[in-house]
């Protein structure tokens, strides 16, 4: 009874009157519901053979509201229905009512009211409320009647429908946009066993540059073959849609959401009228999982991790974890509370030593920033120095802790701690501050320190970007007398002749590198590759975070100059280090 070719696709319901695929037309679909069986009869012989708005019509049959619920719940494309107020129960049809748009939330579809006992109208309200198309007594049906009423219906319903896919598609490509993707993430919760479903959004990199520089047409067409060869790879068991001008959504199982695969479709280039266009895109994923409270706030997920993905690198992929998402919630607390604990000096600074890995003394100290709670509990750095950098706090207490750490060693030098340097992690934001040479040249001058005791540790990350300017502005470092590492070394993606131009004295291997020393024979290839780089390039090389004897042996043997680590000492305080380095003799009590 039903036509199987249909298949309930929206748009080609809407855009062909003839389905290419099938040679059967395309049908409005009535489902009447009444417990009369004559009341069907008569309605399917008034409106035998009729077309309307260019289709025939197609009658579904329900006695009951509570089969005619089952009937919908199964089948698409229902545009109206007519239906019997009295049924099993007085009220039987306008419960169905609310069922139809509360709970199937079948909003399109048109409802006609029939009742053979004028005295059960309902109220104008609730017409209203559950968008009841129209209200009719039976005796009012005749086939002049019945058709005029349907075609009203049929109409509202089309216009619904026309609506709906303003409101559901994305015009260019033809996809479900934002609303729609959110619906059917919605659906699928509601829906399906969870566990193996995710979401996805794709970002096109640099898109509005593509765009500016090759003109907008250009731009919807690359975008164009994106979708449909996005489309296409994905196949039918994937939901894609469009929900940004450069970003599509994704949803499906973890296997057909594969983001490598994904990705990796972009390595082939994009015809674009004759023009082979390659763009990379980056990825934000999340699993949907019972107890995401919504599509929405799935969406939402994927894109923190799509944000985290871009950060670290475009042509990247980030799994939504849910640490991100408190994560950005906790930032706004954790931003207000910084600015009291700077307020009422609750950042202090410790100071972790250095030591010469051949004769055991300590040639340096790390000035590392610490963060107390009113309630004692700490704050770790990693964590508080982004959000520091993000809101340009960093700025003045980079600045601080500068001052603070020359003061402490010109302090210990008067002590005996002659040969000290201090080493003072700067930030990005630091170093790209026009000011910074001038309060770094007021901090020599204010403190008394020696510039040569002084080292500053920016990243390896940070010495890489924008080469021109950091170059410019190391050597203005490197010219007051101060020395420079580079820390986290192993973690960036420098090259050899990049690292040759830098002015730099030392590199300073990560931690991880050290870490996976002690994991037997596969371990310590990047640190011996770091030694030997340095080696070549006539730098020292300290090793970070060195917790055993081992450790600490290998990289000697490796030809490793100094280290640093818990094996040694662990970061204190002022007033704890001045304990430690009389103890060992390095100063005398004052
Ligand atoms: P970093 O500069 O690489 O500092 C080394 C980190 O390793 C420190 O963590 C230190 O406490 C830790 N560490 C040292 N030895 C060991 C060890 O043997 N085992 C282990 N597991 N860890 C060890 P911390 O103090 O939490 O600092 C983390 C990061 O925060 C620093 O990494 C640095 O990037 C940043 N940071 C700290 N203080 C400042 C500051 O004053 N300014 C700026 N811009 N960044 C800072
Ligand atoms: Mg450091
Ligand atoms: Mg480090």
């Amino acid at each position: 009874m039903l036509d199987p070719s249909s298949d309930g696709d929206t748009l080609q319901f809407l855009d062909d009157e003839t389905d290419a695929e099938s040679s059967k037309p395309l049908v409005w679909r009535l489902l009447v519901v009444d417990d009369e069986p004559d009341v069907h009869r008569a309605t399917t012989f008034a409106l035998a053979g009729v077309q309307i708005l260019g289709r025939q019509l197609e009658f579904l049959h329900a006695y009951s509201a509570s089969e005619a619920a089952l009937l919908l719940a199964g089948e698409a494309e229902v545009a109206i229905v007519l239906l019997d107020v009295v049924m099993e129960r007085e009220d039987a049809g306008l419960a169905l009512v609310k069922t139809i748009r509360q709970e199937l939330k079948l909003t399109d579809l048109r409802i006609i009211l029939r009742t053979g006992q004028p005295g059960y109208a309902p109220e104008i309200e609730t017409i209203h409320d559950f968008d009841i198309n129209d209200y009719k007594t039976k005796s009012e049906l005749t086939r002049t009647k019945l058709y005029a009423t349907v075609t009203a219906a049929l109409r509202a319903y089309e216009q619904i429908r026309k609506l709906d896919e303003m409101a559901f598609y994305d015009r260019l490509s033809c996809l479900p946009n934002r609303n729609k993707f959110i619906d059917l993430s919605e659906e699928r919760l509601a829906t399906s066993t969870l566990s193996d479903v995710v979401i996805a959004i794709l970002d096109i990199d640099d898109f509005s540059e593509i765009n500016d520089a090759l003109g907008h047409q250009q731009g919807d067409r690359l975008l164009q073959s994106v979708a449909d060869r996005l489309k296409f790879e994905l196949g039918p068991d994937a939901v894609l849609a469009r929900i940004g001008s450069d970003t599509f959504g994704l949803m499906g199982a973890r296997d057909v959401i594969d983001p490598l695969r994904i990705l990796s479709l972009f390595r082939r280039p994009f015809v674009v009228q004759d023009d082979a266009m390659i763009v990379t895109a980056t990825m934000g994923l999340t699993e949907l999982f019972t107890g995401t409270t919504s599509g929405r706030d799935a969406l939402k997920d994927a894109n923190i991790a799509l944000k985290r993905a871009k950060k670290s690198r475009r042509g990247s992929f980030v799994m939504f974890s849910a640490e991100m998402g408190s994560d950005i919630r906790e930032r706004v607390r954790l931003l207000q509370s910084l600015r009291n604990a700077v307020e009422s000096e609750r950042l202090f600074i410790v100071y972790q030593p250095q030591i010469d890995l051949t004769t055991n003394q300590i040639v340096g100290l790390e000035a590392l920033i610490r963060w107390r709670n009113e309630d004692g509990t700490f704050v770790p750095p990693d964590r508080f120095i982004p959000l520091a950098e993000a809101s340009g706090m960093i700025i003045a207490i980079g600045d601080w802790v500068l001052r603070m750490a020359c003061h402490e060693l010109v302090r210990l030098q008067t002590q005996g701690g002659k040969d000290i340097r201090m080493s003072v992690n700067v930030s990005q934001i630091q170093f790209r501050n026009p000011e910074f040479m001038d309060k770094l040249r007021a901090a020599l001058t204010d403190t008394g320190i020696k510039p040569e005791c002084l080292e500053l540790e920016i990243t390896e990350s940070v010495a890489m970007e924008d080469a021109d300017f950091m170059l410019e502005t190391l050597h203005g470092v490197r010219q007051l007398g101060i020395s420079i590492a580079i820390d986290d070394f192993g973690t960036g993606y420098s090259s050899l002749s990049q690292l040759r131009q830098l002015p730099i004295d030392r590199l300073k291997i990560d931690r991880a590198f050290v870490t996976e020393l002690s994991d037997n024979a596969l371990g310590g290839h990047i640190a011996s590759m770091v030694i030997e780089l340095g080696r070549n390039l006539d730098l020292k090389v300290i090793a970070e975070g060195i917790e055993t004897e081992g450790q600490a042996a290998r990289l000697k043997e490796l030809g490793c100059h100094e280290g640093q680590g818990y094996l040694y000492a662990r970061p204190m305080t002022s007033s704890a280090l001045r304990e430690w380095l009389i103890a060992r003799g390095s100063i005398v009590g004052s």
